[in-house]
This record gives C-alpha cells, sequence and structure tokens, in this order.
C-alpha cells in the first residue's frame, strides 16, 4: 500500500504549527507499516543546502483555468521518509507560508500537483491534510481517478473561503457552486471540498470529531459535517517521542528522565538567570503558542493583574495578533513576574518545557493541541480548558494519562482557581512530583493512531 501523505506545512522544513510537526510524526509511524511518501511546497524560504533537498529530476506542467503553471519536484529523505517537494513560483516564492491574495491560486496549484504526483507515483491513497489540500479530493473524483482519498481536519476554523471567481480560475465547474460542495454563503469554501469529495474525514481527537457537529464548535459547517457523519471519525493525534525527548534534547542544558528530576531544576535555575528573573525559587508557568482568540490568550492577558499578586513566575513565548502582542509587552513591563518572549521559537520552547513546572492552556476551543503532550513529555503538568483534544488527554483525579487540571467553563474565575489549586500542588512536593513522574511516563506517541490511521486505508481500498 503507497500513501501520498500531503500536507501544506512538514517539520523541519517549514512549521507554522501542531499541522507540520503531525506531517513529521505521523508519517515516521505510518511508514513502519506502510509506504508513506509525504508531498509539501518548495516554499523558498526552505534552505536546500542545509536539508540536501535535491532535484526529483521530474517536471511538467498542469494547466486549468486557461492557464499553466510549472512544476518542478525536488526530494529528501530523512529517516527512511521520502519527501517530495513542490515547486511552482506563484506557489513557493513567498515570505511565509499563507496569508496571501493569491492563496486559492497558491494552494489550488499546490492541489492539482497532488493529484498529478499520485498518478506519478502509482498512489493508492492520497491522505490529504486541511483545506490547503483539500481540492484534491475533488479534482481526484472530477477524474474518476482509482486513488483514494482520505482528508484530516486539523482546524476547522480554517475552511479557505475566497470569492466566485476562484471557480474559474481554478476550474470548478458552476455546477457545483451550490450548497452541496463547494457554496458557503455565497463564496467559494475549499474545506468543504474536501470533506464532500473525500473517501473518509478524520479529525485529531475524537471529542472534537463530536464537537464540530454542534453549532458551538461547527464554524457553520456542523451540518454539512453530520450529513457525512458515516464517514467521519475521530483519532487522536500523537508526538514524536523521539524528539520530544528531555533525555537527549540537545536544545536543553541539564539532559534528564523521570529518574533525575532534580536537573529540571537545574533547567529552569538557568532559564531564570538568562531572563534576568534574579534569586528566584518560585515555579514557573508557561504558555507557548499562537497568540489568537482560539489558544484563550485574552482570558491571561485579563488575569495578568491577578497572577502577578501570586507566587509563581510566568512566561509566555508566542507571536500572533499585534494587539495582543502590545498588551503582553505593556503588562510584561508592568509586572515583575509577567515575562513575554515575542516570537516563534523552537529551541526556546524546548528550554522552557524543561524547566517549567505548569503549562496554562485555556484554549477556546482546541481540535486537539499538542502542547499538554509534550509537556507531560517533559514532566509539566498542564492546567486546560476541558474542551477537544484537550479533554481526550488531559485527566484529573483519576491515574489517566496525563494527570492535569481542568476547568470546563471558558470563564476567568475558573482559570483563576485552576492556577490556584496548581499552586497547592506545587506546595505539597511529594504529590506534585508524583503527577511529575506520572505525566513523564504517559505514551503520547503515534504508535497507537498510527494504526487507526491504517485500518482506516485498508477500508477505502
Ligand atoms: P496549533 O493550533 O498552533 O497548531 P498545536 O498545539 O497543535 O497548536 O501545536 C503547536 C506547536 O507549535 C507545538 O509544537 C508548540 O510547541 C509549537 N509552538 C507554538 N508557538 C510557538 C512559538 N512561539 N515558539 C515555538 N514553538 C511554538
Amino acid at each position: 500500500m503507497r500513501v501520498l501523505f500531503a500536507s501544506s506545512e512538514v517539520f523541519p522544513y517549514s512549521k507554522s504549527g501542531g499541522l507540520a510537526d503531525v506531517a513529521h510524526s505521523l508519517p515516521l509511524e505510518l511508514n513502519k507499516i506502510c509506504e508513506i511518501i509525504n508531498i509539501t511546497p518548495m516554499y523558498k524560504f526552505i534552505d536546500k543546502d542545509k536539508f540536501n533537498i535535491m532535484p526529483f529530476g521530474k517536471k511538467f506542467i498542469l494547466t486549468f483555468g486557461d492557464n499553466f503553471y510549472e512544476i518542478e519536484l525536488f526530494r529528501h529523505t530523512d529517516k527512511k521518509i521520502d519527501t517530495l517537494f513542490v515547486y511552482n513560483d506563484i506557489l513557493c516564492e513567498v515570505d511565509t507560508l499563507y496569508g496571501y491574495k493569491n492563496d486559492s491560486l497558491r494552494f489550488g496549484i499546490f492541489s492539482y500537483a497532488i493529484s498529478k504526483v499520485t498518478e506519478l507515483l502509482k498512489a493508492d491513497i492520497v491522505h490529504l491534510n486541511d483545506w490547503h489540500t483539500a481540492l484534491a479530493a475533488f479534482i481526484l473524483k472530477e477524474k474518476k481517478s482509482a486513488v483514494k482519498s482520505v482528508f484530516t481536519i486539523h482546524n476547522l476554523a480554517y475552511q479557505g473561503v475566497f470569492e466566485k471567481d476562484i471557480l474559474s480560475i481554478l476550474e470548478i465547474p458552476k455546477k457545483y457552486f451550490n450548497q452541496e460542495s463547494f457554496e458557503f454563503y455565497g463564496k467559494v469554501n475549499l474545506l468543504k471540498a474536501g470533506i464532500a469529495y473525500s473517501d473518509r474525514i478524520t479529525t485529531v481527537s475524537p471529542t472534537y470529531a463530536k464537537e464540530i457537529q454542534t453549532k458551538e464548535y461547527g464554524c457553520g459547517l456542523d451540518g454539512f459535517l453530520s450529513k457525512y457523519k458515516y464517514k467521519l471519525e475521530g483519532i487522536l493525534n500523537g508526538i514524536d517521542t523521539e524528539y520530544f525527548n528531555p533525555k537527549n534534547d540537545k536544545s536543553i542544558k541539564e539532559n534528564y528522565d523521570v529518574k533525575t528530576l532534580n536537573k529540571k531544576e537545574k533547567n529552569r535555575n538557568l532559564f531564570y538567570e538568562n531572563l534576568s528573573i534574579k534569586n528566584s525559587k518560585r515555579p514557573l508557568f508557561i504558555f507557548i503558542g499562537r497568540l489568537v482568540e482560539q489558544k484563550g490568550i485574552s482570558l491571561i492577558i485579563d488575569l495578568l493583574k491577578d497572577i502577578s499578586k501570586m507566587k509563581l513566575e510566568f512566561v509566555i513565548l508566542g507571536e500572533g495578533e499585534k494587539k495582543y502582542e502590545v498588551n503582553l509587552m505593556l503588562l510584561s513591563k508592568k509586572y515583575e513576574n509577567i515575562h513575554f518572549i515575542k516570537g516563534y521559537d523552537e529551541g526556546m520552547s524546548h528550554k522552557m518545557y524543561a524547566s517549567a513546572n505548569f503549562l496554562v492552556m485555556p484554549s477556546l476551543f482546541e481540535p486537539c493541541g499538542l502542547n499538554q503532550m509534550i509537556a507531560a513529555r517533559y514532566g509539566v503538568i498542564s492546567i486546560v480548558h476541558g474542551i477537544g483534544g484537550l479533554k481526550d488527554t488531559v485527566f484529573q483525579d483519576e491515574r489517566k494519562c496525563a494527570m492535569g487540571i481542568k476547568f470546563d467553563k471558558f470563564q476567568k474565575d475558573e482559570l483563576l482557581n485552576a492556577i490556584k489549586k496548581a499552586l497547592s500542588i506545587f506546595e505539597n512536593k511529594k504529590n506534585y512530583e508524583k503527577i511529575v513522574k506520572f505525566d513523564m511516563k504517559c505514551n503520547f506517541s503515534f504508535a497507537k493512531s498510527a494504526k487507526k490511521y491504517i485500518k482506516l486505508y485498508k477500508e477505502v481500498l
């Protein structure tokens, strides 16, 4: 069984969030059971020399919408996984992954290229991820291709909605501009193509699979998804447990495991020193993530005054919407124990996981979330809003992986109480360490979920 795994971002080549991590770590596990080939754009900012990415020796021209687009393929093999890179100037000559006026055309080109590569490689299945690749499901069905498609929704909030004029640009026949296919409130919704035309749909946690069929979390597509629930399944994400391993993580000073927890404290002291936090023995609370409404950053900002009065250090790493960045900048200057590191910094995030005692993750909604699983691996107890994947991966009062603190309502006082609870847990060293050790032993690898994907692939063939 040969599977082409298509994603607009793949770690370590390109990454804006969890999708890149999953597009790296899931194929690693799948490849142990079947043949997986990754496919992703050859963005100009990917360092070909550093990764030793070579020409694949294949060029072809895509023609659609009265235009033609030249494609060149590149290739890199890492840990026995082949990644094919699709180069086209419109798709790839960019400084960041998304946010351009012609994103519909850019990822339309990518989707047409994916469909062409399924033929070239004689793939049995194409596994499409998010709206950037969703059109490929439609293209394959239109061509009456024998290739089956599995479509994974990583975040329903991003749907790829564009004006009607993209129909002709992407050569989508007008007869499909209706509510059963692409139409979404007078616009074109590319994610709908993935839902309607793929053979199976998955999303990244069982709870989120249920939530997206409700008005509250359905982002306008709850009815549409409910219609297709017979082919929809929630399969929990995992992490690359080799890469996220405090025992041999190269980004951290003191490597440690469950038996050498005292080294975690050394990491914390060093981290405090580097941030010029003087003589603090206080526990470290962290937030790492995109500064957008989804991640509950407004709830945190609203609480910073209260948090500043508590015996803890709070470090926030992230970038995103300007209003949040500005607010965090100002508040971190105002309060001594609140610290804001603006930016996206993989190494810094590892240092934070290696140093922290608690992770604060009060997401408004969360398809799966990876931070809480990474946190468990590094002995960081998670404080989460109990929704989506967070509900499936953080448990309290039970010996279930991972043990953490969960609050039910997305409200300030609920989060504040959860942080107070964390502090009281921290005061009881024996109990605190028991939870930390339990969490570090949790298995959040992709192995179990990879088996579920394989089962699903076999079912569609
Ligand atoms: P998302 O909704 O952003 O995809 P996930 O929890 O699924 O959220 O994945 C986020 C991933 O990105 C995790 O690996 C997290 O550690 C990482 N990450 C997010 N923001 C930053 C940042 N500013 N610096 C470093 N890593 C980050």
